[in-house]
């Protein structure tokens, strides 16, 4: 089965395979990484061993502090202003899509959380152009949404926004090209799509920005008690740490992240080429701002739509079905789809357009 999923996603076959040796045993300790104590020698040499691999493949620059946190991309939408509004009031977000539309109006409790650009009546099929965003010099921080899970709407280029921290949702992009994350005060993102299983959230922070918080703040949402615990303030989620580790050494055995680059655009690429080529199948996203991650695509007529899904369910093709506020179909080709996923997938969509065009 080639598995589309947005999210929880398909995970490389090899990591599922090493796991599944691992499970009653993990090297020759006699127990389950679900079973061990989260302060054991063993569990500690898993953690920093994670951390270790993820520094080196992004390449994070010791000034910045990398968080293993729970409560989801969505824990974060609060956690940041509660970590760096630094005794501001304001926040600046670039609204490009569903998750982004999510981020601000949850900042929006916290502080005075200013639209700074945002696609008239909502449809999100591009990026605004920079010179028409209008940021308040006096923000605490911009937020935006590199990649739109929902949409397929990315960001081909970091922004530009000047000295003020730069704070961005990573989450369905995470991992799938480099970052130059000295160009962020804060990246985060969920594990499920890159990295690993659910439960697991990563925080990547410049650590001039800690310690300011909210006194409010809850504890386990405090950057700076976060990183001086090494992320083990409390029991962390183990088991999904473990397993984004060895996701984290598949990702280096490969290459690294500019091998995954290479990979994924020719993925992606292949299939917008098939879409808007084919007088058939429709992305409305402009070209520039296509996601290389997530791509949804339209049928000529959504009456085809339950067809299309059964008939890619009987030959594996799972988990094609676009999200319900956008409707269509979207296939998601995080780094774990092989190449011979989109082969598939493109070689069904071509012959249902000739059966049903
Ligand atoms: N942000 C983006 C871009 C996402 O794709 C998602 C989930 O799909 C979220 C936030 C929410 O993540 P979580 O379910 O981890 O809270």
């Amino acid at each position: 089965v080639f598995n589309f999923s947005a999210g929880p996603a398909t995970l490389p076959i090899d990591v599922l395979e090493q796991v599944r040796n691992d499970l009653l045993d993990w090297n020759g300790s006699g127990m389950s990484v679900m079973e061990m104590s989260h302060r054991g020698k063993e569990f500690v040499a898993i953690a920093e061993q994670a951390t270790a691999d993820l520094k080196s493949l992004l390449g994070v620059p010791d000034n910045y502090s990398i968080l293993w946190m729970q409560g989801g991309a969505t824990g974060q939408f609060s956690a940041i202003p509660m970590n760096l509004l630094r005794g501001g009031s304001t926040a600046d977000y670039v609204v490009t899509g569903s998750w982004g539309k999510k981020a601000i109006k949850e900042a929006g409790r916290f502080c005075t959380a200013n639209t700074a650009a945002r696609p008239v009546d909502d449809v999100f099929t591009h990026v605004p152009a920079r010179e028409q965003w209008n940021l308040d010099p006096n923000a605490a921080y911009v937020h935006y949404t590199p990649n739109e899970t929902i949409e397929g709407v990315e960001f081909p280029e970091v922004p530009d926004v000047g000295d003020v921290p730069l704070v961005a949702d990573f989450s369905s992009t995470f991992l799938s090209r480099p970052i130059d994350v000295e160009r962020f005060g804060l990246i985060y993102a969920g594990a499920q799509k890159n990295l690993g299983p659910a439960g697991v959230t990563i925080v990547i922070v410049r650590n001039d920005l800690l310690g300011q918080a909210l006194p409010q703040t809850p504890t386990v949402l405090d950057y700076q008690q976060i990183a001086a615990a090494d992320s083990m303030l409390n029991t962390p989620p183990c088991f999904a740490w473990y397993v984004c580790g060895l996701v984290l050494q598949w990702i280096k055995a490969r290459g690294g992240l500019p091998a995954m680059a290479e990979r994924n655009a020719r993925k992606a690429g292949k299939l917008y080429d098939y879409i808007d080529g084919s007088g058939y199948y429709r992305n409305p996203v402009r070209p520039s701002d296509r996601s290389w991650m997530n791509v949804p695509f339209t049928l000529p007529d959504a009456g085809l739509d339950a067809a299309f899904l059964a008939g890619a369910g009987e030959i594996g093709l799972s988990t094609l079905k676009g999200h319900r506020s956008v409707g269509g179909m979207r296939a998601s080709l995080y780094n774990a789809m092989p190449e011979a996923g989109v082969d598939a997938l493109i070689d069904y969509m071509k012959e249902f357009a000739r059966t049903n065009g």
